[in-house]
């Protein structure tokens, strides 16, 4: 048995009730085989692969607080703080029913790898609650947010763990989360990114996820010869990732004509309109079936997905694992040649499996969400470092230095894929290139 095998077969021993987790390490052991063959020996003798698979830490409190009815509650809430080896560890924080410790050491782990290919000094954390803020008044969701804070403070700082937004976690979460912190500690620090313009957030923030994924989605498309311009794209998810691939895609020239939330898809073949989106998801926190009122000729399709939409290239921007074998298959079979991921493992084991095969007979074109979804980690580092300085960047600077980082992600990753022998595998080269720095970082720091 491989030292990847044995490792992953004791983890499954351990964790057997954390099948997302399970699922995400699978993944990213076997794709980083060649380059732990490489070094087998020394990485055995350091035990490097099970403390890469073990949480450095993890936290979990309760959250008690009450409702507008006077009615108390009790939330559970946690932080991963999964590896710090290459930085403070740093990652959202997401609020949602399902969250759970599986999910969160998931999508922790993801991190790790993503955060170390910005090529920024960030570790790998998560956290959240399963507290869902959807259908919440303002005060219930900051009695929330406070309760939730006057906890985590103790675990969190600028040169320790830095949190950001996730799924539920959006701007007015952060802003309440803020007050709290600075409440308590008395201090004015960039100890969560993601903040607003008037409290130290950077500007291009907010759209860094949605326009990293469009930026590196171009150098993956311009890498097989072709462009965005004139391509249709179908995007599911209505939310912060969502909104801003729309609209950076559209900047591009390219048709994007589906969007989603959790109860169905709208299918506007003249293009999705965002300051529709804008109006009905920003404006009042709406259900997107609203869409179909302001623009007629749009269909609204209940409790479906838009996979089996006719398109160039996907971008799913909603959750994990919202794309099943079947649904890749269809994706293909009706013509889409790329899928680029804005939310975290969206496409579950056997959709990938369908996109190799693709890979192989045809060349699909699949960048997987630790690359492709990094822009928005990205540009949170790039927030910590104007807090730092305590000066603001323009715009067009994080936007320039987004983009830089999207195009040096893209070329760090064809060229890991191309050194193991698995040349247009952006899977392998995510991976590898991810894992690489921090196995440098691990081995140079000594058994901790
Ligand atoms: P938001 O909460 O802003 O939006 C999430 C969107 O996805 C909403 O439209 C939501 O619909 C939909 N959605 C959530 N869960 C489900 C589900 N189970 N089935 C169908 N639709 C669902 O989150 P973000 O846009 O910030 O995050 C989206 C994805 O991108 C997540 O996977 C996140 O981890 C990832 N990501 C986000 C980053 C960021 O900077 N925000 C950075 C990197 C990755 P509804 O309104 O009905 O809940």
């Amino acid at each position: 048995m491989s030292y990847v095998e044995e490792v992953y077969e004791g983890l499954v021993a351990k964790h057997p009730n954390e099948p997302e987790f399970l699922e995400a390490a699978k993944r990213v052991l076997e794709s980083i085989e060649p380059a732990v063959t490489a070094h087998e020996e020394a990485y055995r003798k350091a035990a490097l692969l099970e403390r890469l698979v073990e949480p450095e830490r993890i936290i979990t409190f309760r959250v008690p607080w009450t409702d507008d009815n006077g009615v108390n509650h009790v939330n559970l809430g946690y932080r991963v703080q999964f590896n710090s080896a290459i930085g403070p560890y740093k990652g959202g924080l997401r609020f949602r029913g399902n969250v759970n410790q599986s999910i969160l050491k998931f999508l922790g782990f993801e991190q790790i790898f993503k955060n170390s290919l910005t090529g920024l000094p960030i570790g790998g954390g998560k956290g959240g609650s399963d507290f869902d803020p959807k259908g919440r008044s303002d005060a219930e969701v900051m009695r929330f947010c406070q309760s939730f804070m006057t906890e985590l403070v103790k675990y969190i700082g600028p040169d320790e763990d830095v949190p950001a937004g996730d799924i539920g976690v959006g701007g007015r979460e952060i802003g309440y989360l803020y007050g709290q912190y600075k409440r308590i500690t008395n201090r004015y620090e960039g100890v969560l990114t993601g903040k607003g313009l008037s409290y130290g957030g950077s500007l291009a923030r907010t759209e860094a996820t949605g326009y990293g994924l469009v930026y590196i989605t171009n150098e993956v498309v311009k890498g097989a010869g072709k462009s965005l311009e004139g391509k249709t794209i179908v995007i599911s998810g209505s939310g912060n990732v969502a909104q801003y691939a729309i609209q950076k895609a559209q900047q591009l020239g390219a048709k994007v004509v589906t969007c989603s939330d959790s109860n169905g898809y709208v299918y506007d073949p003249d293009g999705i309109k965002l300051d529709v989106v804008f109006d009905i998801k920003q404006g009042h926190r709406g259900r997107i079936r609203e869409y179909v009122e302001k623009v007629p000729t749009a269909q609204y399709f209940e409790g479906q997905k838009p996979w089996g939409v006719k398109c160039d290239i996907a971008l799913p921007c909603a959750t994990q694992n919202e794309i099943n074998g079947e649904d890749a298959k269809k994706l293909i079979a009706n013509g889409c040649w790329c899928v680029c991921e804005g939310a975290n493992m969206p496409s579950d084991e056997d959709a990938v499996n369908a996109y190799e095969e693709a890979r192989e007979k045809s060349g699909f074109l699949y960048m997987p969400a630790k690359a492709a979804n990094a822009g928005g980690v990205g540009v949170s580092a790039l927030e910590m470092s104007q807090n730092s300085e305590r000066l603001s960047w323009t715009f067009e600077e994080v936007d320039q230095k987004l983009q830089a980082m999207m195009v040096g992600i893209y070329e760090k990753v064809s060229k890991a894929a191309k050194e193991y022998g698995h040349e247009g595998d952006f899977v392998v080269g995510a991976n590898i290139a991810g894992f690489e720095k921090v196995a440098d970082a691990m081995m140079a720091q000594g058994l901790v």
